[in-house]
């Protein structure tokens, strides 16, 4: 206390009773190198506890501290904040059939690409899995925030290099604003949720946003939920069967077995209506197992009654695929209706051949042992190795319908088309086209001797009794 900051003596009474004064110097680097080093460390802890470790981006936590720093700054400034959810369309298809390392890859591009979409000030997040979330700041009005959306949708539209693959990924968004969707973060993430649900259900790979009616929607979807489960119980489930045609003579070389839901108010639902909810909630292993006991019941009925014997296709969710006894089901599903084995054909699609090869492969041979038939739906729109395929069981490729939709107006599409039937015949496989609906399609499928089709052109899914008119009785 005699000294002052310069080291002056500050009263200079004391200088009577100094007799000598000692400097004490210590080199403080150390200290200061040690302080440092622990800062440092301390950043890196905190910068890990806030970011999402494969990415690099803000994590959970970091997003709900800036959403919230953002919403007290536009309280204040009277400004809109937008929040832009955003999840990958169907990714879990690329983790399952090219591996989480693909997918992880995926992800991180995912995320540099969203980058580039904001602007410095604006924020964006993965909160786990394939979603992401991004925080407009300083929004007075709709127009950048659309920007942003397509500029994400244009960023995404370009393939991916993963592994060697070429991936296309789209993805479907969400968008909520502060304050006219909600006053606080959780109600203002559940809206960008529901728009982003809703964006899937419409088709996927766009954006919308929220609308105070898409609540009613979701509870809509609730009772929806309730009544399916009960569809099972209450008789409400049928199957629909639409022909496969021989194109060099029209006749009827099988059916495709389609589900329907006869709803009690909502008449006769798709399946695009409420397959995805049966997936959801679990109930399309009971209806699944279902529509092929009732296939297989009714197909025999046909035979018993006297109908040249065709095989009746259908399809089986990935759920079903993967469950262990998918093979000793199916074989009580024949003994119990009596059909034999080369009567029913089993369509799967090409996501669940590439997932998990080896068990794949010995479900597919057991079936192929017993004598069911599999054909490979909606070929040419996933992610087939090739190489694998020949080492598949596989019977039949049907080419998806959005290549025959533009068959005959798209070079690519034809070009696609051609392809897969010249593939097929390389192969060894039976080729057939569905979604045929013009005599177009048919001409172009004739020209590039596809040997097979079904689709509206020929004839809709019809119910069992309406379909007899296609059978034949004379062999
Ligand atoms: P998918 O197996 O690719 O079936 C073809 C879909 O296209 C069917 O729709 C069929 O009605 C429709 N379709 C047939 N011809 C034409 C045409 O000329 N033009 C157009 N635009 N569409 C045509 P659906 O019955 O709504 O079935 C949709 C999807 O639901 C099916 O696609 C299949 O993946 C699935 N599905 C249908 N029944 C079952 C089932 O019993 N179990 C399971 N797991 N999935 C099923
Ligand atoms: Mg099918
Ligand atoms: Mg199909």
């Amino acid at each position: 206390s005699w000294l002052n900051m310069e080291g002056q003596l500050t009263d200079l009474r004391h200088l009577a009773s100094v007799q000598g004064l000692v400097l004490n110097c210590r080199d403080i680097t150390d200290r200061v190198k040690a302080e440092t080093r622990l800062r440092e460390n301390q950043d890196r802890l905190k910068h890990l506890a806030h970011h999402d470790p494969l990415t690099n981006l803000p994590n959970r936590t970091l997003f709900k501290e800036r959403l919230n720093q953002a919403l007290a700054k536009a309280r204040r400034s009277g400004e809109q904040v937008a929040i832009v959810f955003l999840d990958l369309d169907r990714f879990k298809k690329v983790n399952d059939s090219l591996g989480h390392e693909a997918g992880d890859h995926l992800l991180k591009d995912v995320a540099s690409r969203l980058r580039t979409c904001i602007r410095q000030s604006d924020t964006v997040a993965r909160l786990g899995g394939d979603e992401f979330v991004l925080i407009l700041e300083d929004i007075d009005q709709p127009g950048p925030v659309i920007a942003v959306a397509k500029k994400i949708l244009g960023a995404l539209a370009q393939p991916f290099a993963i592994n060697g693959y070429e991936l296309y990924v789209t993805t479907s968004i969400g968008i909520s604003l502060f304050p006219s969707d909600g006053d606080e973060a959780t109600g203002l993430m559940k809206c960008a949720d529901v728009a982003m649900y809703r964006v899937k259900q419409q088709g996927r790979n766009n954006y919308q946003f929220y609308q105070p009616d898409m609540n009613a929607r979701a509870r809509e979807m609730l009772l929806m939920e309730g009544a399916l489960r009960k569809a099972l119980d209450h008789n409400e489930l049928d199957v629909f069967y639409q022909p496969q045609l021989d194109l060099a003579t029209g006749r009827l070389l099988g059916m495709e077995a389609m589900l329907r839901w006869i709803h009690p108010e909502q008449g006769i639902l798709c399946p695009r209506d409420f397959l995805a909810l049966a997936e959801e909630t679990g109930l399309i292993e009971p209806y699944g197992y279902w529509a092929i006991q009732e296939a297989c019941r009714q197909n025999k009925e046909w035979q018993d009654q006297g109908y040249t014997p065709v095989p009746v296709a259908i399809n089986i969710s990935q759920r079903l695929f993967h469950k262990a006894n998918l093979v000793s089901r199916i074989r009580d599903i024949l003994e119990q209706t009596g059909l034999a084995p080369q009567y029913l054909e089993l369509e799967i699609t090409e996501g669940m051949v590439m997932d998990d090869v080896n068990r794949m492969q010995s479900t597919m041979q057991q079936l192929d042992d017993m004598g069911v038939k599999l054909t490979l739906d909606d070929f040419g729109s996933g992610y087939s190795c090739l190489r694998q395929l020949t080492h598949y069981p596989i019977t039949k490729l049907k080419i998806d319908q959005n290549f025959i939709k533009d068959v005959a107006i798209s070079p690519q599409d034809a070009t696609i088309t051609a392809t897969i039937i010249a593939l097929g015949r390389g192969m060894k496989l039976e080729v057939i086209a569905e979604g045929v609906e013009t005599p177009e399609q048919l001409r172009f499928l004739r020209e590039h001797q596809c040997r097979q089709a079904q689709g509206f052109l020929f004839c809709h899914p019809l119910p069992p009794e309406q379909l007899t008119k296609f059978l034949d009785k004379n062999a």
